[in-house]
C-alpha cells in the first residue's frame, strides 16, 4: 500500500476511534508557526492534560488562603492528600489499594525497595537484571551491592538476548532463575524494556522467582499506563514506576510503588524510615520509636509534594474516563498499524520490538544499520518528536490517549521521504 493510501486509511480509522475525543484533553506541542508536531515521545514525557493547571492552582490557592491550616482544612486537606490517587493508581497496576503508594521518584523508590527486599546472605547474594537495563536501575543495583560490601561484577547476573536475537526468551529467564536459585538474593527487571519495548512475561517470571524463593521486583517505568498489569495476582513482591511517561504527570512527577500485601502488612520488615511512614494515628505525637503504617504507606519518608500529586490527579482522572482496557485495545490497533506501515517502506532499519501482542506495548524500537542519529535529527527538523538511544535505536510511541492513526501515517510518510 502506498503512503497516500495509508493516510486515507488512517483518516477512516481515526473517524471510527471511540477514544478520539481524548486528544482534545491534551496540549499538543506546536512549532513557531503554530502547527502541531507529530508527537511520538509519550514514552519519554507524556503530554500535559489541559486540566493540570486547574488541579495545581486549587492547591496554590489553598496555600494562599489557608496557610498551614491547609493540612487539615478546606477541600482535600493535604495531610491525607496522597490517598486521593491511591485507588486509581492501584487499578492501573492491578494492586489492592493498601499495596500502593505514591512517593518520591522512581530511582529513590528502587533504593527503598532494595533496602527492604535485597538481603544478601551466604551464597544467596546475586541480583538478576537485564544486560540492557536502564542506566539508573543499574547504578542503583551496583551501589546497593557495594553498600553490602559486594562486588557488582560478581553479583549481577545479567540476562541478554542470544546473539542475533533482539529479545529475551521467557524460557531462558525462567531457567536462569531456577538454575541459580541458591545464589540469588533478588530478581529486578524492567516489565517493559525501555530500549527494545519488549514486554516481559511478568506473570511467569514472578511465579518462577517465587518457586525459587527469590524476591521479585519490577521497574514499571515503561509499563504503567501502557500495558495491563496484575501485580497482586501475579504475586510480585514489589514494583516501582515513574508517572511522567505514559501517565502524563509532568516532568519529575511523583512516582509510585507497590508492595505486595504479604509484606505491606509486615511491620517487622527492615526499611529506611521517615516520619511520613509512621502510623498517622500517632505520627504527630512525635514519638521516638518508628511505628510503620500497616500498608505500603509505611515506606513513605517525607510529606508528599502536593503540587505534583495534584498534577497526577488530573491525569489519572483522564485514565479513569478512558479505561485501561479500551486504551490497550486501541494501542494494539494503533501500534499494529504503524508496524504495518513501517514494514512496507524501504529503509536501513528493522523493528526490534516483538510483534506478538503479549510481548509489546505502545512503543516500537527501530534499529538502524547506519545513520541512526542523523535520521533522528532529520525527523526532528521535520516536526517529529520521538527519541534516540545510543548507539543505533530510534524509539517511537503512538500513545492511545492522544495519538491518532494519522499521526502514525504522517510519521511513516516523513521517515519514508528520508530514504528517497
Ligand atoms: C525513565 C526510567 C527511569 C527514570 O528514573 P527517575 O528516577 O524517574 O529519574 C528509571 N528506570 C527506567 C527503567 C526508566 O524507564
Amino acid at each position: 500500500m502506498s503512503i497516500a493510501a495509508f493516510k486515507e486509511r488512517a483518516v477512516i480509522l481515526d473517524r471510527s476511534d471511540p477514544l478520539r475525543s481524548f486528544r482534545e484533553r491534551f496540549h499538543i506541542p506546536v512549532l513557531d508557526d503554530g502547527s502541531e508536531v507529530i508527537y511520538l515521545a509519550g514514552n519519554s514525557l507524556g503530554l500535559q492534560p489541559k486540566s493540570v493547571p486547574e488541579f495545581v492552582v486549587r492547591e496554590l490557592d489553598k496555600w494562599k488562603t489557608l496557610g498551614v491550616s491547609g493540612h487539615f482544612e478546606g477541600d482535600d486537606p493535604w495531610m491525607p492528600y496522597h490517598e486521593l490517587v491511591r485507588a486509581p493508581m492501584a487499578e492501573l497496576v492491578g494492586g489492592l489499594p493498601h499495596e500502593v503508594v505514591v512517593m518520591n521518584s522512581l530511582t529513590v523508590n528502587l533504593h527503598l525497595m532494595m533496602a527492604t527486599f535485597f538481603e544478601p546472605r551466604g551464597r544467596r547474594r546475586k541480583i538478576v537484571i537485564e544486560s540492557d537495563s536502564f542506566p539508573s536501575d543499574r547504578y542503583a543495583i551496583q551501589s546497593q551491592l557495594r553498600h553490602h560490601g559486594l562486588a557488582p561484577a560478581e553479583c549481577m547476573l545479567e540476562l541478554s538476548p542470544h546473539s542475533g536475537s533482539d529479545r529475551l526468551e521467557t524460557e531462558e529467564i525462567l531457567e536462569t532463575i531456577e538454575r541459580h536459585a541458591d545464589e540469588l538474593a533478588l530478581v529486578l527487571l524492567g516489565g517493559v524494556n525501555y530500549y527494545s519495548g519488549q514486554v516481559l512475561d511478568m506473570k511467569a517470571i514472578a511465579a518462577a522467582a517465587r518457586r525459587a524463593q527469590v524476591p521479585i521486583g519490577f521497574d514499571l517505568a515503561h509499563a504503567v499506563g501502557n500495558v495491563p498489569l496484575s501485580l497482586h495476582d501475579w504475586g510480585v513482591d514489589f514494583a516501582a514506576w515513574c508517572s511522567y511517561k505514559y501517565l502524563n504527570a509532568g516532568p519529575g512527577g511523583i512516582a509510585g510503588c507497590f508492595i505486595h500485601e504479604r509484606h505491606a502488612r509486615d511491620r517487622s520488615l527492615p526499611r529506611l524510615a521517615g516520619w511520613w511512614g509512621h502510623d498517622p494515628s500517632s505520627r504527630f505525637e512525635m514519638p521516638h520509636e518508628f511505628d510503620p503504617t500497616n500498608s505500603a504507606d509505611g515506606w513513605q519518608l517525607s510529606n508528599p509534594p502536593i503540587l505534583l500529586v495534584a498534577a497526577l490527579r488530573a491525569s489519572l482522572d483522564i485514565f479513569k474516563k478512558a479505561g485501561m482496557d479500551r486504551l490497550r485495545e486501541k494501542s494494539l490497533h494503533l501500534t499494529g498499524f504503524l508496524r504495518e506501515m513501517l514494514s512496507s517502506i524501504e529503509g536501513p532499519f528493522r523493528i526490534i520490538t516483538p510483534s506478538e501482542p503479549e510481548a509489546s506495548g505502545s512503543q516500537l524500537s527501530l534499529l538502524f544499520q547506519r545513520d541512526a542519529r542523523s535520521t533522528f535529527e532529520a525527523l526532528e527538523r521535520r516536526a517529529v518528536r520521538c527519541d534516540y538511544r545510543e548507539p543505533d535505536v530510534v524509539r517511537v510511541a503512538p500513545v492511545p490517549l492522544y495519538n491518532t492513526f494519522s499521526d502514525a501515517a504522517a510519521f511513516t510518510g516523513v521517515l519514508n521521504t528520508l530514504f528517497q
